[in-house]
């Protein structure tokens, strides 16, 4: 008796635990840790040779970025992907890389911080005619992968609260409903192989058209004076 006294107080330890957890901030389920830290060699100073290594985790992208959310798991996520097959030698090798992005600020970012790829040298440019969500390509090889979430894997809520937000249609409470959602599909993203979230394809037929348009929306900032 006294052995299963202890098994049902266990459980209730737990039940407890679980309802703590559930009514928190949700954003502070996102385990970042669980991302795979990326490899990357750059030159080691402004006139430099490429011999400088650094290790890049999720983490570091959020600072860049200035927040953390989906989209911004989903470029890490499905970057780290492309790596594996782009450079499964070593170090991705950010003064070898170009890429195409759709345009969002969230993947954007992802984008040139962790290939290198850059507007002003003709290594990175935004084409939301691709798809997926990136065409990236090693230099010295030629070798062109395009990225994709595989269908259904995004919630399908998230897309269409998200086209009413850009649109200035929600108030603080539903923006709040869709941090949440936002939250929990990162949550799923990080504690999912990304083998069952992503498609990574070779492309044959890579073509480098940059685009000059430069004025897409910072869907990220236009509800940044919503108020109660
Ligand atoms: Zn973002």
């Amino acid at each position: 008796m006294k052995s299963l006294s202890f098994i049902n107080s266990t459980y209730l330890i737990i039940f407890i635990s679980t309802i703590m957890v559930s009514c928190s901030d949700p954003s502070a389920q996102i385990d970042t840790s669980k991302a795979p830290a990326i490899k990357v060699i750059d030159t080691d100073f402004s006139k430099g040779q490429l011999n400088h290594v650094q290790d890049i985790q999720l983490d570091d992208l959020v600072k860049l970025h200035g927040h953390l959310c989906d989209g911004l798991v989903v470029g890490y996520l499905g970057l780290h992907e492309a790596f594996k097959e782009l450079y499964p030698e070593g170090p991705v090798d950010r003064t070898n890389t170009r890429i195409i992005s759709k345009s969002s600020p969230c993947l954007t970012d992802a984008a040139m911080y962790l290939t290198g790829g850059r507007y002003p040298y003709n290594t990175f440019y935004v084409d939301n005619s691709i798809d997926g969500i990136y065409y990236l390509q090693r230099l010295d090889h030629q070798k062109a992968l395009s990225v994709s979430l595989k269908a259904g894997v995004k919630p399908e809520e998230i897309d269409s609260l998200g086209q009413l937000a850009i649109k200035e249609r929600l108030n603080l409470e539903e923006l709040n409903h869709l941090k949440q959602i936002e939250d929990e599909f990162s949550a799923v993203l990080l504690s999912t192989p990304a083998k069952e979230l992503f498609d990574v394809e070779v492309i044959t037929d890579f073509q480098w058209s940059p685009r000059s348009k430069h004025n897409y929306p910072k869907t990220d900032i236009i509800n940044k004076n919503v108020m109660e």
